[in-house]
């Protein structure tokens, strides 16, 4: 391992060109922030998208929404569009600042996308927009719509017909195979969804019992898309969902920005020079986070600060965006296993897309143990009758990071942030949990209260120990 050559350089090379990796690779909890971080100016020039790519996938959605509101009664309240509440945390704030013995400056608000509308987590945006984009292409191509249709005419047996020719497939760790799976099998896709390892069981069945096809894999995720693409390629009728590269998966999450700063004004949130906005995002490939942190960075610009969490066993886009590296770098490359519980999560090599589009962009990334996931899962639903799956956790713990790690207090000091963090919001992103099975949220919330009560313990021990 040690003289075995990691994209040109030896592990011990590594090491001594960026000693943090040292902690990661013995998978403990760090907090990176982004030497490449530049103000926005400068930053954004870089990236191939624009605002004007952002409002495309806003006004395609508008199109779709008539057919969504007929096809997924759920989302009539809000005329077919999908989109999560943002709410305060205040008992969970003050529980975190229990936890933590950190006081948090700023208030907490959490974005719920767990509630998400269709298939309850964060791929409700990019998966579902992707999959209608294509089915719009197609229905145009073949003189079957024009853009000034009512959408809602694709729910028919005509339609349905002419999508049954063509094939979609994706590759999966679950949450993107259920959104991409449930969306093309309602507009008549044939559809496959390759699950990596990871996958839990009951998001095979559910597709499943939705006349999806699951192919299992063996392995992780980076090897479910190669196997997925793979086969896709070898059928020209059929469409193949590029997660780690697909510029509209990112723009289907894009939206999420303007849609967040309209809740912002109606809440009187401000976002200003004297009122910074953190936002922390659980991180899988990098598509998810990634395009949410265009999006918002394309209308706060300097004001928000975008922050990616991943599991220690699984930290890709901090490694990639480190070593600068990216795509051309696994976890694995560094001895690190890629496993871990949350499961949305667990992805061994980033997106080399994202990652260099946003190197500038990224404030930092930080990595939490699975265990932690569990002990906020549980302190979630038992301060706000919350419930989400643990990927979504990860964003949680950002605030006590921000400020009780090193690296955390430096971004502030540097950004001049200090004087303004009682002016300030942070946005943990809760990416999914709504579509988890009753019995397996309460065995998740089981394992949380005892994480919690042994973690209780030892910090109890250790003040003892300190006392006498
Ligand atoms: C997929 C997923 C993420 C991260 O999205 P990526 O695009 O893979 O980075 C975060 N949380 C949950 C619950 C997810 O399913």
């Amino acid at each position: 391992m040690e003289d075995s050559l990691i994209a040109g350089k030896t592990l011990t090379e590594w090491k001594k060109a960026y000693p943090l990796l040292n902690k990661i690779i013995s998978m403990e909890e760090v907090f990176w922030k982004n030497p490449k971080y530049q103000v926005y100016k400068e930053a954004v020039i870089t990236a191939r998208l624009n605002e004007e790519n952002v409002r495309d996938a806003e006004e395609r959605l508008s199109r779709f929404a008539p057919y969504i509101a007929k096809v997924f009664p759920e989302t009539q309240e809000t005329n077919g569009m999908i989109e999560s509440p943002i709410v305060e945390i205040h008992n969970f704030h003050n529980q975190l600042e229990k936890m933590f013995n950190q006081n948090i400056q700023g208030k907490i608000l959490l974005k719920c996308d767990n509630q998400l509308a269709i298939s309850g987590s964060i791929k409700a945006r990019g998966g579902i927009y992707e999959v209608l984009k294509h089915a719009e292409d197609l229905a145009i191509e073949n003189n079957m719509l024009t853009m000034n249709d009512d959408y809602s005419i694709i729910n028919n047996d005509e339609f349905r017909k002419f999508y049954s020719k063509y094939s979609i497939s994706v590759g999966s760790t679950g949450n993107l195979g259920l959104s991409i799976g449930i969306m093309s099998a309602k507009i008549g896709f044939n559809v496959t969804v390759h699950m990596s390892a990871d996958a839990k069981q009951w998001k095979k069945d559910l597709l499943r019992s939705k006349g999806v096809i699951v192919i299992e894999h063996n392995s992780d995720y980076s090897k479910a898309v190669e196997e997925g693409r793979k086969q896709s390629d070898a059928n020209p009728n059929s469409f193949f969902v590029d997660d780690e590269n697909s510029t509209d998966l990112f723009l289907g999450y894009a939206v999420a920005a303007s849609r967040l700063k309209k809740q912002l004004d109606e809440l009187n949130v401000k976002v200003d020079e004297d009122h910074p906005l953190f936002v922390y995002l659980p991180c899988g490939v990098g598509g998810g986070p990634g395009g949410v942190t265009f999006g918002l960075k394309l209308i706060f610009k300097d004001h928000v600060h975008c922050f990616f969490s991943e599991p220690t066993h699984s930290p890709c886009m901090l490694i990639g965006l480190m070593t600068e590296q990216h795509d051309r770098v696994s976890v694995q490359d560094f001895g690190i296993d890629n496993l871990t519980d949350a499961d949305g999560l667990a992805v061994g090599r980033p997106s080399g897309f994202v990652g260099k589009s946003l190197e500038n962009v990224i404030s930092g990334v930080y990595t939490i143990e699975d265990k932690m996931l569990y002990a906020l899962l549980s302190t979630l639903i038992d301060t706000e009758d919350i419930y989400l799956e643990p990927s979504a956790l990860a964003g949680v713990l950002g605030p006590v990071q921000l400020f009780k790690s090193r690296s955390g207090r430096k971004y502030l000091e540097q950004n001049k942030l200090f004087h303004k963090m009682a002016n300030a919001t942070h946005i943990p992103w809760a990416t999914g949990g709504n579509m988890v099975p009753k019995e397996i949220m309460e065995s998740y919330y089981n394992k949380g209260l005892q994480i919690s009560s042994e973690m209780g313990d030892m910090l109890s021990k250790l003040k003892k120990s300190k006392k006498f």
